[in-house]
């Protein structure tokens, strides 16, 4: 596994574009499950790839999307199907960032909830590359916007999650809307029955590649539990604030009540926080991901499933003001954190009543447990060992 990690991406077989745009991106060594992905990839096989977020798996796709690419052509030749509009958004801004030395390669990005005559200019512009959520994807082809019947390599990422969200029907009808010998590939966090059915049904021969949460390739996350009952807890979220240690930190909330009233609550007290949440306008939500992306502010509030694939490169605390009502969730909750092996840290603030629902999660981890820090007489937080946890507070 160290082996696969030390592989330069130089060594692989690509266009001096690609390779380019790569170190121009920061990256030298490959991830494991880019390692193992691209050659697969590139050779032509169907692959069903099981790797842990913030693994690298956007560019163990995108390159080989990439070196495919018959620029010339003017039809759609690359499909990636990703389950919520943020993550398409990504995607599309990962897979740019990749092509940035190759300007004839032209990338749409088709999503739910912004106007479709705007996304319709984009299919004007007759891109080889499409990036999509499935339900607007299928809107597009059944309008005759988009065809899909000229494919050849099919993506579909955050499989497990997609087909979780019911979106089962959609990607199938997408896939049998592609050539039957398209390439296909999904990537997937876990795998479930959905995933392994279709696979099953319209996978040639894949070849499975499993990363393993391994040590050296997890996020190295600190997680840690801090009990609060429902009156403090926006002290408790506050004292963490104001140890001035986090200057981009993501607050989960689970439901869109919840993520106004606290976002508010954060904005009245001078704290600079926006949120994002399903019933915010697309353009606005866009808009917020993107600042938080680039800085512009420091703590965002959000419900899950706007949340769900982010990469925000360098998030340095995830904080669960509620507790994920999903074990899974928790884990793609802190997984915002430590990304490509960077440290990140998570918070959770628990109260009474969600200390059962703790243990089950704790439970379903299995490995790794989050301390618990308690705050002393004097309102300092402390590790079990009694040394201060904050330094400077
Ligand atoms: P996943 O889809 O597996 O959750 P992403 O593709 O979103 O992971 O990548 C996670 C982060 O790692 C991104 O910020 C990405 O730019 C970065 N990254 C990807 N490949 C490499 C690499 N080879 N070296 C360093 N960082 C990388
Ligand atoms: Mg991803």
């Amino acid at each position: 596994m160290s082996e696969a990690e030390t592989i330069r991406f130089d060594s692989l077989d690509i266009s001096g574009e690609v390779l380019r745009a790569v170190a121009k991106m920061g990256f030298t060594a490959m991830t494991p499950v880019q390692a193992r992905t691209i050659p697969v990839m590139m050779a032509g096989n169907d692959v069903i790839a099981i790797a842990p977020t913030g693994t690298g798996k956007t560019c163990a796709f995108g390159i080989p999307m990439l070196e495919y690419l018959q620029l010339k052509e003017d039809y759609i030749q690359e499909l990636v199907i990703a389950p919520t509009r943020e993550l398409a958004v990504q995607i599309a801004q990962e897979l740019s960032a990749l092509a940035r030395y190759i300007p004839e390669a032209r990338i749409a990005t088709l999503y739910g909830g912004q106007p479709i005559a705007k996304q319709m200019q984009q299919l004007k512009r007759k891109p080889q590359i499409v990036v999509a959520t499935p339900g607007r994807m299928l809107d597009m082809m059944h309008r005759g916007l988009a065809r899909v019947d000229r494919v050849h390599t099919m993506v579909i990422d955050e499989a497990d999650e997609m087909l979780k969200m019911g979106f089962v029907k959609d990607v199938t009808s997408i896939i049998e809307a592609t050539p039957q010998d398209r390439q296909l590939v999904m990537f997937s966090a876990t795998t479930n029955q959905d995933v392994m059915t279709i696979s099953w049904k319209y996978q040639y021969q894949p070849v499975e590649i499993t990363v393993e949460a391994v040590a050296e390739n997890k996020p190295q996350i600190a997680q840690y539990i801090i009990e609060a009952d429902r009156q403090n807890k926006e002290d408790r979220l506050l004292y963490l604030l104001d140890a001035d240690e986090y200057h981009r930190i993501i607050i989960f909330t689970n439901t869109k009540f919840m993520t106004d009233r606290l976002c508010s609550f954060l904005q009245k007290k001078g704290y600079d926080a926006q949120c994002i949440h399903g019933d915010i306008p697309q353009g606005k939500r866009t808009k917020v991901m993107n600042d938080f992306k680039h800085g512009k502010f420091p703590i965002l509030v959000c419900t899950d499933v706007a949340a769900r694939g982010i990469d925000v490169f360098d998030v340095e605390a995830v904080i669960n003001y509620d507790l994920p009502q999903e074990n899974e969730y928790y884990t793609h909750r802190i997984g915002r954190t430590g990304r490509a092996k960077r440290h990140g840290v998570a918070f959770t603030l628990m109260s009474f009543q969600e200390s059962v629902r703790m243990d089950e999660i704790l439970r379903y981890l299995q490995g790794d447990k989050p301390e618990k820090l308690e705050f002393d007489e004097m309102g300092v937080l402390r590790h079990a060992d009694g040394s201060a946890f904050f330094e400077n507070v």
